[in-house]
């Protein structure tokens, strides 16, 4: 049972590579990744067969949002 589930999830973050497994300090604030592999490789994400995001990179990810968007508007303002 234990091998199966091993197999179902793999408890790292897509993003950095860290364990997010039980005890590892990271599980549970771990952000679920909806993605399949192929959309993950795609998306160039760096450990595409993790099937969660950690609390840090979700953070990041989020900060980049941000950024892309505020790097957006200042292009705008000097063109
Ligand atoms: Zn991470």
């Amino acid at each position: 049972m234990v091998l199966n589930k091993n197999k179902l999830v793999i408890e790292i973050c897509n993003h950095c590579g860290h364990d997010v497994s039980l005890g590892s300090g990271k599980f549970i604030n771990r952000v679920i990744d909806f993605n399949d592999v192929l959309t993950r490789i795609k998306n160039k994400i760096s450990f595409p067969k993790g099937d969660f995001i950690c609390e840090e990179c979700d953070i990041n990810i989020l900060k980049n949002e941000r950024k892309n968007t505020c790097s957006y508007k200042t292009k705008t303002v000097l063109l």
